[in-house]
């Protein structure tokens, strides 16, 4: 592959399309994905992106994300996240970005963990909405090419740096340089039995971290969603009922119709007592109930859920909808300081496959976005800055490639990484694809 490449980005949801974005035009950029473009966590969001309201909301901000996290947090990623979200949703307007509105502003609504109503919203249709408008963006952008079905093996490293990237396409190896590279490969969800994500995302960056002795943090923070929609049968990705519905007055009753929890704590909190009241009730769900809310608000506040319940037999405007806990989200993934920069040289880590700290042990809702925005906007003004300084190594073109051997590095991504959550979360176990 062409070897004048400036910055490699593996992974085309938003993190990887935002640091994209903000890249400067006379660098040329290479986006790559290992499925169909839209096959991305991103595209599924529907909630919402947290933002900070104002200077006094922002101290609330930070208390509110600490909590959630259990003080596990990086207080400095809160920061930060809390100083720039505006304007990241103001950049996200203006190109294109219609958020839902109220009286010529944000119409703002909330989820658990939050305190006040800070979430932006396109009805339940947020990622789909703000991939579409930030691919076309990219896509306007002359020194970006985006390929897609390549899927990441390895990185490559040179005296201490990263120098690339090692591919497969149509099943062939392939290498590609590059000065920079950012790892935007998104969660852990594909590992799972049960689990809202895209069953291709299987924790590439961890493996490959794990494989280079990059440093990795927090990976035992792995985050239950309290309402998958409950369908025994589901072999795919759950199907999400998002926790806007809670901020939006949701009930969640068991399976006798009695509540067991306040619907708007934080998420952990919340899947955990859904489980212990299965267990104390024997049954394997638990019921949301916003039936009491207006027919015609329900179709344009909710049109993706309404119409995915309906297809499987559920009127959320008449009765309640069966939800379950499912593996949701990973907090932790490959360590990166504020400007997104990995412990191995020239190598970026961005989104949910990198921890900034933010999240600390349980992510509050909303803010995967944001984080997203933030921090991928940072890796690309660090890029923009350093590209050209220093010395710059050739790599050593001849790096020497076997198909079988690459073949066995991909196979063994999967074994390392499902490794890793056996030790680090053993409790997990029976919950991998693996022992079903
Ligand atoms: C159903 C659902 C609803 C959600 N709702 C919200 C919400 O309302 N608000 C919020 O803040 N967060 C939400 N989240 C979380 C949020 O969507 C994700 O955390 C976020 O989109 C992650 O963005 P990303 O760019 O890091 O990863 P993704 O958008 O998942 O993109 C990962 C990319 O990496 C690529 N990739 C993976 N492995 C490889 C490989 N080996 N080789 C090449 N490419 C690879 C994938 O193909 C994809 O392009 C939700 C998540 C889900 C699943």
């Amino acid at each position: 592959m062409s070897g004048d490449i400036d910055v490699i980005i593996i992974g085309t949801g938003l993190a990887g399309l935002y640091c994209a974005m903000h890249l400067r035009d006379d660098l040329k950029v290479a986006l790559m994905t290992n499925s169909k473009i839209t096959e991305c966590n991103t595209y599924l969001a529907q909630g919402g992106i947290t933002t900070v309201l104002n200077e006094a909301d922002k101290e609330l901000f930070i208390q509110d994300t600490l909590k959630a996290g259990m003080y596990k947090n990086n207080k400095e990623a809160i920061e930060i996240a809390a100083e720039e979200a505006m304007d990241n949703i103001i950049t996200l307007q203006n190109i294109g970005v219609t958020f839902d509105k109220k009286d010529d502003y944000f119409d703002f609504t909330s989820e658990g963990g939050h305190s006040v109503n800070r979430i932006v919203h396109y009805a339940d249709l947020t990622g789909k909405k703000v991939f579409e408008t930030v691919l076309a963006y990219v896509r306007t952008k002359k020194n970006i090419t985006i390929t897609e079905n390549i899927t990441l093996v390895d990185v490559l490293i040179e005296k201490d740096a990263c120098k690339g990237v090692l591919v497969l396409k149509d099943d062939e190896p392939q290498v590609v340089y590059s000065k920079k590279t950012v790892l935007a490969t998104g969660g852990i969800g594909g590992l799972f039995k049960k689990s809202t994500n895209q069953r291709i995302l299987k924790g590439v960056a961890t493996s490959i971290a794990l494989r280079h002795d990059i440093e990795i943090k927090d990976t035992e923070c792995i985050q239950y969603h309290p309402t998958g929609l409950y369908d025994p049968k589901q072999r795919e990705k759950y199907f999400l009922i998002s926790e806007s519905l809670r901020g939006e007055g949701a009930k969640l009753i068991n399976i006798h119709g009695n509540r067991f929890v306040d619907e708007l704590l934080p998420r952990n909190v919340v899947t955990k007592a859904m489980l212990e009241e299965q267990k104390a009730t024997n049954s394997e769900f638990q019921y949301l109930d916003i039936s009491f809310k207006e027919e015609i608000y329900l179709k344009n506040r909710f049109p993706l859920i309404y119409k995915e319940c309906k297809e499987r037999g559920i009127d959320i405007t008449k009765q309640p909808i069966p939800v379950t806990p499912v593996q949701h989200y990973a907090m932790g993934g490959i360590c990166v300081n504020l400007d997104s920069q990995t412990s191995m040289k020239n190598l970026y880590a961005c989104g949910e496959c990198s921890c900034t700290g933010l999240h600390g042990a349980n992510r509050m809702a909303s803010n995967s976005l944001l984080e997203a925005l933030v921090f991928s906007r940072r890796a690309a003004i660090k890029m923009n800055d350093t590209i050209n300084e220093g010395e710059l190594e050739e790599p050593n073109s001849g790096v020497l490639i076997e198909k079988e051997m690459v073949q066995r590095l991909h196979k063994q991504n999967e074994e390392i990484i499902i490794e890793h959550i056996k030790n680090v979360r053993g409790d997990l176990i029976y919950e991998l694809v693996e022992y079903r």
